[in-house]
């Protein structure tokens, strides 16, 4: 069979491969474009997610693309409705005619002799490989397996009588009506299944080794919805965003400067909303500072409606083992239990599983050092969309794609076909990509490529930082080598 060729190969059909078609159509309507997606849909996180009241915990405005306004009524949304929003901008834009679904890539090797990528994928249920050939790799591949998710060994996990669910497994079927179940976790998984389950189950207990950050949003911004009817769609999207972001920003600057002052604002809105006989101290208060791991955002604050009410509760303590009949914790009490949820968070995973090859030479990711959080030292031709982890995800991955469309067109005009970022500066040292002490980020972070100490191989985590440099910083800085 002949490989296909085409300029650009993005792999994966999610929210950033969606957004990074759309950028191309813009920017580079002369380039030709594919997007293998491994699985049978597009839309990635928010097709795989089937779990109750599965929603964004980062507000719209800035979860949205910068090109198409979010007008819905709520701002943190729902899954479906977020999956909708993706399916219709890859329609309207007619970037679904250049996906191809049940595609999952491998491996991919670049060619300096030929300036292009070779990239082999799986192609539907047989697996049989087929081949295509790009001159420029942009993996929108997400930053987690899909297969399956992280669950801890947990000790007698197989005499337990009820169902225990992962909740990247969840199905149709699965009936907790009138019955008793136990959450495993305290991350934004649990805080979204526990009062969504509360609603008909017999009662919810969420069951957390640590607490974690929670803080109550509006599920809906009224002052957006007034900007909107009085100045249309589009500029209140974008006041909206700026506004977001930069109040975003500020807090999480306050996190990291005054952390004391940030914990306490944060406390005392929970003390507010549960009473002050509740017992804050042992549940909702952590261990760590605001931002050292995500905050949990719960809209109207719903879980703390459904622990007032009495339809959850929360336990904080250790698992012994799991029994026949529920959970035996390490202070000997017990939780009895029809059905256990694992919330026990993702399994992290780099370049979306493939391998990758420079010139006949096997790559490490973890060898490799982050350029602009969006390329890597010594990889040609090569860009991966990764969000923010104290912002919307998406915020990062247009600029990057705006970035791309800029590097794509500048070596064109220049008569450039590779273009590679070299880390030649001795006193640039190497910084772990993510500072979270969350459980998922140390599981992983070793197995992650590394930022570097100074710019531009520092990840700033910074919209502001970014637009300077992905939109308006120098395409040929020294640093990226064209050929
Ligand atoms: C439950 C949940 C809630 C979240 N909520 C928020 C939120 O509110 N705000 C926020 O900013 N972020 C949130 N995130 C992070 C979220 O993943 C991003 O917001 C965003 O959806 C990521 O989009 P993506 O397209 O980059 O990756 P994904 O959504 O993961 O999509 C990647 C796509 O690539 C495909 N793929 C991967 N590897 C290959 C391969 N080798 N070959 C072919 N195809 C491949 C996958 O099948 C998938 O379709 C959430 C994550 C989860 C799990």
């Amino acid at each position: 069979m002949a490989t296909e060729h085409v300029d650009v190969l993005i792999v994966g059909a999610g929210l950033s491969g969606i957004g990074a078609g759309f950028h191309l159509n813009e920017k580079c309507p002369d380039k030709r474009y594919l997007i293998l997606e491994g699985r049978a849909s597009i839309g990635g996180t928010w097709d795989l997610f089937r779990y109750p009241g599965i929603r964004s915990d980062s507000d719209m405005f800035t979860l949205g693309y910068s090109f198409k306004p979010w007008t819905h009524e709520k701002s943190i949304a729902e899954g479906s409705t977020i999956l909708n929003y993706i399916r219709q901008t890859a329609s309207d834009n007619g970037i679904d005619q250049h996906i191809r679904l049940h595609h999952r890539v491998r491996h991919a090797s670049w060619s300096s002799k030929d300036a292009r990528w070779t990239v082999e994928a799986e192609r539907g249920e047989t697996k049989e490989v087929v081949s295509f050939t790009c001159n420029f790799l942009f993996l929108c591949s997400g930053y987690y397996k899909y297969e399956e998710g992280y669950t801890p060994e947990f000790k007698g996990i197989g005499s337990f009588k009820g169902r225990i669910v992962h909740p990247q497994k969840w199905t149709g079927d699965i009936d907790y009506a009138d019955k008793r179940v136990v959450v495993i976790g305290s991350g934004a998984t649990a805080v979204t299944l526990v009062p969504e389950m509360a609603k008909t189950a017999r009662h919810v207990t969420m069951l957390q080794r640590s607490p974690t950050y929670v803080v109550a949003r509006p599920g809906s911004d009224d002052f957006a919805i007034r900007l909107r009817k009085r100045f249309g769609a589009r500029f209140a999207y974008h006041a909206i965003r700026w506004r977001n972001v930069l109040l975003g920003m500020y807090f999480f600057q306050l996190c990291r400067r005054k952390p004391d002052r940030a914990k306490q604002l944060l406390l005392s809105g929970v003390r507010h909303a549960l009473g002050k006989d509740y017992d804050v101290q042992t549940h909702f208060t952590p261990r760590y500072n605001p931002w050292q791991q995500r905050l949990c955002l719960v809209p109207d604050g719903d879980l703390f409606r459904s622990i007032r009410e009495g339809r959850s509760s929360v336990v904080t303590n250790q698992i012994d083992t799991f029994t026949e009949k529920g959970i035996r914790l390490q202070d000997g009490s017990e939780l009895e239990a029809d059905m256990i949820v694992t919330a026990t968070g993702l399994s992290l995973q780099v370049m979306g599983g493939a391998s990758l090859a420079v010139d006949g030479k096997a790559i490490e990711p973890a060898k490799l050092m982050s350029y602009k959080g969006m390329m890597y030292s010594d990889i040609p031709n090569l860009a991966s969309a990764m969000g923010y982890t104290n912002a919307s995800w998406t915020l990062k991955c247009d600029l990057t794609c705006e970035y791309v469309c800029r590097l794509i067109n500048y070596m064109d005009r220049h008569g450039y076909r590779a273009c590679v970022p070299r880390q030649t500066d001795p006193s640039v040292t190497e910084v772990p990509w993510i500072d979270f002490t969350s459980g998922y980020v140390q599981r992983s972070v070793a197995k992650f490529p590394k930022q570097g100490s100074k710019r531009p191989w520092k990840l700033y985590q910074n919209y502001a930082l970014d637009i300077v440099s992905l939109r308006f910083g120098k395409i040929d800085d020294g640093i990226m080598q064209y050929s």
